[in-house]
């Protein structure tokens, strides 16, 4: 143990961010990193591979949360079933299909379907969805809506969809066994192994600040998505629900959120890296400093007012109206010299 300190303390910075490939131990070492020059560095760094793999680019997904069921029972999360203070809803395919328009019309390329684990919606009920929005509008499809059945998966993907969210949320064996009483990771991998077998754009990605989360375990979140190779990954910070087991736990650190998303850009070099609601829920700045540390892409927000507040992962999560929010958007992001992706902003790894 005393001699992986002596090392860990003997790298030097420069050194460590200029090698072509990172191991576990200088992810750890970065993810460490206090001072703050070195952390500006670091920033640098990830910035200049961002501009590197990804471009200027910024890539908008408006996303829809049609459904705040759930099957499950995730100790963080406000949607869990055990949750009887939320009151639920449904949106109908035809307002679905209608906001998806609405997303297209605000020239935003990609639709993202999300929604708890929620059975109530069929394989062809989301197939005719899928289908709809297609022939409507000219955009890419996202899915994010739980482990659902493979024949299911193979479907949606056959009738369009182009790419599948399903976050692994930790790589830790143990922490997330006692985070999903109903659920294994290793079965949350097999459905990700599944869902790039297909042909999904697939994409994976943790939660920052669970309880008993080590900074190695957050190291192993990353090189669980380059093992992967997926396409987009997502490393948020935990944000706790009033509803939920753990209220009481702290939100997450916003430097360390930070420094995760930095070192992933370094390592995972050409994947899509979302700055997510919940960062800027964890601080005003949030959307810009995502973008400043390595992400290219922010999801706004469309699902209609009436159930927009129903749909609480978490506590205080920011609401706005879509259209002035984008507006606002493309005014940062020109301001930062980035630009807005004018096209599906499909994965950077193959041709589509
Ligand atoms: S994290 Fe996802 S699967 Fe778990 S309770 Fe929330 S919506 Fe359901």
């Amino acid at each position: 143990m005393k001699q992986e300190i002596y090392i860990a303390d003997k790298k030097n910075l420069s050194d460590v961010l200029n090698k072509p490939k990172l191991n576990k131990d200088d992810i750890i070492y970065l993810l460490n990193l206090t001072d703050e020059k070195d952390i500006s560095e670091l920033i640098r760094k990830a910035d200049s591979v961002r501009k590197e793999y990804c471009g200027d680019e910024v890539h908008l997904r408006g996303i829809i949360e049609f459904s705040n069921y759930c099957e499950q029972d995730c100790l963080y999360c406000g949607l869990r079933k055990s949750n009887h203070q939320l009151e639920r809803y449904r949106i109908s395919p035809d307002e679905i299909i209608e906001t998806a328009r609405k997303i297209s019309s605000a020239g935003i390329k990609t639709v993202v379907l999300q929604s708890g684990e929620d059975f109530y919606y069929k394989k062809e009920v989301v197939t005719n969805i899928i289908r709809n929005i297609k022939a409507a509008c000219d955009v890419a499809i996202t899915l994010s809506l739980g482990e659902r059945n493979f024949d299911e998966y193979y479907e949606w993907k056959s009738a369009g969809a182009d790419r599948y969210l399903l976050k692994h949320e930790t790589a830790n064996e143990k922490l997330y066994s006692a985070l999903h009483s109903h659920q294994k990771l290793e079965e949350r991998l097999t459905h990700l192994k599944y869902l790039k077998s297909i042909g999904f754009q697939a994409g994976s990605g943790n939660i920052i600040g669970l309880p008993g989360q080590t900074i190695e375990d957050i190291a192993d979140d990353i090189l669980l998505c380059k093992e992967f190779d997926c396409d987009m990954c997502s490393f948020s910070p935990f944000i706790p629900s009033p509803e939920t087991p753990m209220k009481s736990i702290p939100p997450a650190d916003l430097k360390l959120t930070l420094k995760t998303m930095a070192v992933a850009r370094i390592v995972l070099k050409n994947v899509h890296i979302p700055a997510t609601t919940a960062l800027s829920t964890l601080s005003p700045e949030g959307r810009k400093l995502g973008l400043t540390v390595g992400a290219n892409v922010i999801m706004p927000n469309f699902t209609p007012d009436e159930y927009k507040d129903k749909y609480r992962i978490y506590a205080n999560k920011k609401t706005y109206d879509p259209v002035k929010y984008v507006e606002d958007l493309k005014q940062m992001i020109h301001s930062m010299g980035r630009k807005i992706g004018t096209d599906k902003g499909h994965s950077l790894k193959k041709n589509y």
